[in-house]
């Protein structure tokens, strides 16, 4: 009996959709004997069109990354419960090799992580200023908030790169109490001076007036 095209695909899908669990059985259990071939027939087809394969992926993603895009986006609005569900369980199983896998992380990117930090402190210095002196007068009780890291880039420019403490251009700067905080100077802006790493260094935990008397006796 001549058959249609049609007819075939559909017979095909009946049987399929009939037997989906056998059939889905019998392939894992083909799977399972033939893994090792498997498995080396996929590096051998990675190893000589992988390079080829992953452009070709890259370029369908670039076409299509508006759709990508909204699409998670709608996927991850519609699955937020079962994701972070999913990530809380993860977490839970790993939790013992989590810290370790952040060490190691970490020790594989050191050098990373430091020049990362050394480029933003030399791009943002009132940033990292401004947090490292807020950390340090909330534990004094000293931050009335008002120091934004604005204020810090100011105070950084007010005198011109000269350290108003020994009048010499500033190679290194620091940012001063200049009532330090352990004598009760508070973090504001009307405290607070852009000088040399050697003045700070000298000057320490003394009042300017000390510092000032120290430097006049040598
Ligand atoms: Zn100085």
């Amino acid at each position: 009996m001549a058959q249609s095209k049609e007819d075939r695909a559909a017979y095909m899908r009946g049987y399929w959709a009939a037997n989906k669990e056998v059939l889905a059985a019998k392939k894992h259990e083909y799977y399972l004997a033939h893994k090792e071939e498997h498995a080396a027939r996929c590096r051998e087809y990675d190893a000589a069109h992988g390079a080829e394969m992953r452009e070709r992926k890259r370029k369908y993603a670039a076409a299509h990354r508006p759709e990508f895009n909204a699409w998670s986006r709608e996927y991850y609005a519609t699955h937020k419960e079962e994701h972070a569900a999913l990530t809380r369980a993860w977490k839970v199983a790993h939790k013992d090799e989590l810290p370790s896998r952040a060490r190691h992380y970490y020790e594989q990117h050191k050098e990373e992580y430091a020049a990362y930090g050394r480029a933003y402190t030399a791009m943002h210095p009132e940033h990292v200023a401004s947090r490292r002196l807020r950390y340090r007068a909330r534990k004094r009780d000293a931050d009335n908030g008002a120091v934004t890291a604005q204020v810090i880039a100011e105070k950084i420019g007010e005198y011109g790169g000269i350290c108003p403490y020994c009048n010499h251009l500033i190679a290194e700067g620091e940012m001063d109490h200049v009532v330090p905080l352990s004598r009760g100077g508070m973090h504001d802006a009307d405290n607070l001076a852009w000088v040399c790493a050697e003045c700070n260094r000298r000057k320490s935990g003394r009042s300017l007036l000390r510092f000032m008397l120290a430097r006049i006796g040598g």
